[in-house]
C-alpha cells in the first residue's frame, strides 16, 4: 500500500533537509527561521451571496521570510486549498525570489472557495473583502499579492481598487501585481510563467544532457492544466515547433499522436467550457496523462501529480514543473534513478515573480515598458538562472564540490536539480541574514 505522505509541509520539509546536506556551513539555529512562516494571518469573513443568504470564507495571508524585500507571492481561490498548503507555497516564493536574484521575501495568499459555484459579483465582494481585511498587511512596500490558481488581472484590479480606496491619495498601483495594462499590469506578466518555462527549457536543453532531445522544435510536450500557465506555454512550445500531444483541465485530458491544433483546443474550451470530447482527439485521465508518451511533460495544475505510484511509468526524460510543488520528495528519487531530469517549479515557474518584479519598478517609476524589453529581460534571467544551477550541479557531479555526511562522513551522490537550486537559495537567505545582522 502507497503510504506516501502528500502533506505540503511534510514534503518541503524533506526538500529542505535534502537540501541541507549540501549546504556548508548552515548555522543550526537559523534552520527553524529558515523553515517557519514568519506570520500566518487566518481571517474569516462573511459575504452576502447573490440570493440573500450569507456565507463564511475562510482565508489566508502568510509571510515566510522578508530578508530580500517585501512578501510577494500569489492568491489562490480554491476549495481545497489548506493552511499547510498556503505556508508551503509561501515558503517556495522565498526560495524562488532568492534563486532569480529580485528583491523580494516569500509571501502566499488564498480564499477557501470553489470559483465555478460563484457569480463575478459574489468574487468581486470575497476578493474586496480579502483586501479590506488585509489593508495593514499588504502595501506596495510591505507585501505584494499576484495571481494564482483562479484569480487573475480582474481579482488583481478589484484588490488594487480595493487597497487604493482605503489608501487615498498615494501612487498604490505597485500594491499587486498582474493587474490590466490599463491599470499599471506590466506588458508579458500574463505569458511570463508560461513563456519563463520555455525559455528555462530552451535553455536547460541546450545544456545536452537528454541526448534524445536536442530542441524545442520537434519535441513532444503534455501538459497538465490548461489554465493561465498551462495555455501560454502551449502556446511559446508550440511556436518553436514543438509537437503539443497533450492538454488536459480538471475535467480530463485531450491527446493527439500526431499533435494537437491549439485554435481548436482553445475554441471547444470556450465554447463547452471543458477539453474533454473534443472531436479527432482521445480522452484521458490526468493520471493518464502524466504516464503518457511525450519527451517534455509539464505540470501546471495542481500539487503532487506525480508520486510514488506513477512515477516509475514517466515516460518523458524531461520534467518542467511549471506548477508549484507537483512532484512528491518519493518520486524525485524514483525519477533520478530512471535519469529523468526535473526542472523544479522555483526555477520552472519563476518567470511570473519575475515579470512582477518588473511591473513593480515600472509601477513605482510610472513607466510602461514594451514586450520586447520585457521579453529579453525575462529570457536573461531565467538563462542566467539555469547557468547557476547548472554550473552548481556539473561541480557535484564531476565532485570539485563534494558534499559528505555531516554524521557518518561519507560522500553524498551528486543532487537532483531541485536539491542545487534550493541549496543555492537557502544559501543566499541564510548568508544575506546574517550580513544584515541578527537583530538587535
Ligand atoms: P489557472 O487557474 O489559470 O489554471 C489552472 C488549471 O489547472 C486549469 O486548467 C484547471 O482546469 C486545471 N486543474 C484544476 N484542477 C485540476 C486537477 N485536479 N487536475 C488537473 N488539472 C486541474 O492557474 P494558473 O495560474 O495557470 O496556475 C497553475 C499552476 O501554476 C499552479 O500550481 C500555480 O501555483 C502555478 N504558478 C502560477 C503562476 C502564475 O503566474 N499564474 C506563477 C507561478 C506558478
Amino acid at each position: 500500500m502507497d503510504t506516501e505522505s502528500f502533506n505540503p509541509i511534510v514534503t518541503s520539509e524533506q526538500q529542505f533537509n535534502r537540501a541541507r546536506l549540501y549546504i556548508n556551513h548552515l548555522k543550526s539555529g537559523l534552520v527553524d527561521f529558515l523553515i517557519q512562516p514568519k506570520h500566518i494571518n487566518i481571517i474569516n469573513f462573511p459575504i452576502e451571496l447573490d440570493d440573500g443568504s450569507v456565507k463564511t470564507f475562510r482565508s489566508y495571508r502568510v509571510i515566510h521570510n522578508l530578508v530580500f524585500g517585501p512578501g510577494k507571492g500569489g492568491i489562490r481561490y480554491h476549495q481545497d486549498v489548506t493552511e499547510e498548503e498556503v505556508v508551503s507555497l509561501a515558503k517556495l516564493m522565498t526560495w524562488k525570489c532568492a534563486l532569480v536574484n529580485i528583491p523580494f521575501g516569500g509571501a502566499k495568499g488564498a480564499v477557501i472557495c470553489n470559483t465555478k459555484e460563484l457569480s463575478r459579483n459574489e468574487l468581486r465582494r470575497i476578493t474586496r473583502r480579502f483586501t479590506a481585511e488585509l489593508v495593514a498587511q499588504i502595501g506596495p512596500n510591505t507585501d505584494i499579492p499576484a495571481p494564482d490558481m483562479y484569480t487573475d488581472e480582474q481579482t488583481m484590479a478589484w484588490i488594487y481598487d480595493t487597497y487604493d480606496t482605503l489608501n487615498p491619495g498615494k501612487n498604490n498601483r505597485p500594491v499587486v501585481t498582474g493587474k490590466p495594462i490599463e491599470l499599471g499590469g506590466s506588458y508579458g506578466r500574463t505569458e511570463a510563467t508560461g513563456q519563463g518555462c520555455l525559455y528555462v527549457t530552451e535553455r536547460f536543453l541546450s545544456k545536452k544532457l537528454i541526448p534524445e532531445i536536442t530542441a524545442i522544435a520537434g519535441a513532444r510536450v503534455a501538459i497538465q492544466g490548461f489554465g493561465n500557465v498551462g495555455s501560454i506555454a502551449a502556446q511559446a512550445f508550440s511556436n518553436l515547433g514543438a509537437v503539443i500531444t497533450a492538454l488536459s483541465d480538471s475535467s480530463g485530458c485531450v491527446y493527439s499522436e500526431s499533435g494537437l491544433n491549439l485554435d481548436e483546443v482553445s475554441a471547444f474550451k470556450k465554447e463547452h467550457g471543458c477539453l474533454i470530447g473534443m472531436p479527432g482527439t482521445l480522452s484521458l485521465t490526468n493520471e493518464e496523462l502524466i504516464e503518457s508518451d511525450c519527451d517534455i511533460l509539464i505540470p501546471a495544475a495542481i500539487s503532487n501529480q506525480i508520486h510514488a505510484g506513477n512515477a516509475h511509468n514517466i515516460k518523458a526524460k524531461l520534467i518542467v514543473e511549471a506548477a508549484n510543488n507537483p512532484t512528491t520528495p518519493s518520486a524525485d528519487a524514483i525519477l533520478q534513478n530512471k535519469g529523468v531530469f526535473v526542472i523544479p517549479d522555483i526555477m520552472a515557474n519563476a518567470g511570473g515573480v519575475t515579470v512582477s518584479y518588473y511591473e513593480w519598478v515600472q509601477n513605482h517609476a510610472n513607466e510602461q515598458w514594451n514586450l520586447d524589453e520585457i521579453n529579453s529581460r525575462l529570457k536573461k534571467k531565467m538563462y542566467s538562472c539555469v547557468d547557476l544551477v547548472f554550473k552548481r550541479w556539473q561541480a557535484f557531479l564531476v565532485e570539485e564540490d563534494k558534499a559528505t555526511d555531516k554524521e557518518t562522513g561519507e560522500q553524498l551522490p551528486c543532487p537532483d536539480f531541485r536539491t542545487v537550486a534550493l541549496a543555492t537559495a537557502i544559501e543566499r537567505v541564510a548568508n544575506t541574514t546574517l550580513m544584515r545582522g541578527i537583530w538587535p
